[in-house]
């Protein structure tokens, strides 16, 4: 059986290869250190888990949830959205909950669009964009990301007849994998062009709190216009610590949101309603361990910066997301040098090209270990023969 042909569309996952590779070392007892995955090692905070154990054991809770989302839960992202950005949301037309935010984002396009239109997307890029656009028999455009464009695409670069067929656009900021962030110009013109273009623009904005020394991320409707033209999507994952937890959600215009919601309910029947419960109390507890959880990743950061600049790179810590972004080496394309890595010194890292062929020529590494575990990767970085 081979599949759907759809499927046979979808690019080849390289992390699969990557990933058999750091089994095959364990096997052979190389104690592999992991920072290949962007996934926060901190727990989620305590007072989050409480509100599950208490609302998992109220049997009022175990029934089918609604498909849109506990009202409470809607107010607090409401809530959360206003304290947040300065920008009203309607909790009953203008956010649906989602089974994070890879569930918004991998069925908006079946929501969306129709086969034959395109959608536009970053190259490198979070690879559900692509997906996504594929799997509703839509033409993917790459928006390529580029170090002399600062990772912000090129919208003038976008033939004519391409954004005329276009329907809907990803961007992502602060940015997988690029550690990114986009300034007030680039969202102004972002917004002008999709509205120019009749193009719903989709904004990823899953780490627009994970941010460093004062800077704060822009949410997409503190840009005049967008919710007239925009998507955002939002995740307890990265915020929270909660990437197990599957909660995020989708906000903006009313009948696009409406149209998603509709059709989630011919794929899922809603979100667990304790996992709800946990998700209020997460939003409505303040920023105080997310400004915790930041200061412990700036100074992680930190550490790689000057392990890296130590053996000949030249990077700084980002401004946002977890992420470092570098060039490999010269001499290596990004999957041998991946593969130099894990092979010289048991550390897993992610070959740029994983993301896109844009990504070709970069690595991303996460600073999602614990301390002592990226302590110890650096300390072996630190001995790399390039
Ligand atoms: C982690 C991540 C997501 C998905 O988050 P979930 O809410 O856990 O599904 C979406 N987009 C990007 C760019 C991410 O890095």
């Amino acid at each position: 059986m081979a599949g759907a042909k759809r499927l046979g569309r979808i690019p080849p996952y390289l992390f699969a290869e990557i990933d058999r590779k750091v089994q095959e070392k364990k096997r052979a007892g190389v104690d592999v250190i992991s920072l290949g995955i962007g996934d926060p090692d901190l727990p989620t905070p305590g007072r989050i888990v409480s509100v599950l154990q208490e609302t998992a054991a109220d049997p009022s809770n175990h029934r089918y949830p609604s498909y849109f989302g506990l009202a409470d839960l809607r107010e607090s992202i409401a809530r959360w959205y206003s304290d947040r950005s300065g920008v009203e949301l309607d909790p009953s037309t203008e956010i649906l909950p989602t089974l994070g935010s890879k569930d918004g984002i991998s069925h908006a396009p079946l929501a969306l669009v129709d086969p034959g239109d395109i959608v536009l997307a970053p190259d490198p890029g979070y690879t559900v964009y692509m997906t996504g656009a594929i799997m509703a028999g839509a033409d993917p455009f790459v928006m390529p990301l580029t170090e002399a464009n600062h990772w912000l695409p090129d919208l003038d670069a976008i033939p004519a007849d391409v954004a005329q067929r276009a329907r809907l656009m990803w961007l992502n900021y602060p940015n997988n994998p690029t550690a990114a962030t986009a300034d007030r110009q680039f969202l102004e013109r972002a917004v002008e062009f999709c509205a120019r273009h009749d193009i719903v623009l989709c904004h990823d904005a899953p780490y627009s709190e994970i941010a460093f020394d004062g800077y704060r991320p822009l949410t997409l409707f503190e840009i005049p216009g967008a919710k007239e033209i925009g998507l955002e999507f939002h995740s307890l994952s990265k915020t929270y610590n909660m990437t197990g937890w599957r909660i995020g959600w989708v906000c903006g215009r009313a009948d696009l949101v409406k149209v998603i919601g509709q059709l989630k309910t011919n794929i899922d029947s809603g979100i667990f309603q304790a996992v709800q419960w946990a998700a209020i109390e997460a939003l409505n507890g303040g920023e105080e361990e997310t400004r915790a959880a930041n200061a412990v990743y700036l100074r992680r950061h930190r550490l790689v910066a000057d392990t890296l600049n130590k053996i000949g790179w030249n990077v700084k810590p980002p401004r946002a997301t977890f992420y470092v972004w570098a060039p490999v080496p010269e001499g290596y394309d990004s999957i041998r040098f991946a593969g130099h890595v894990l092979d010289e010194v048991g550390v897993n890292i992610t070959p740029g090209v994983g993301f896109g062929p844009h990504g070709e020529g970069y690595f991303r590494l996460s600073v999602t270990a614990p301390d002592a575990r990226l302590q110890e990767a650096m300390t072996r970085m630190g001995t790399l023969k390039l």
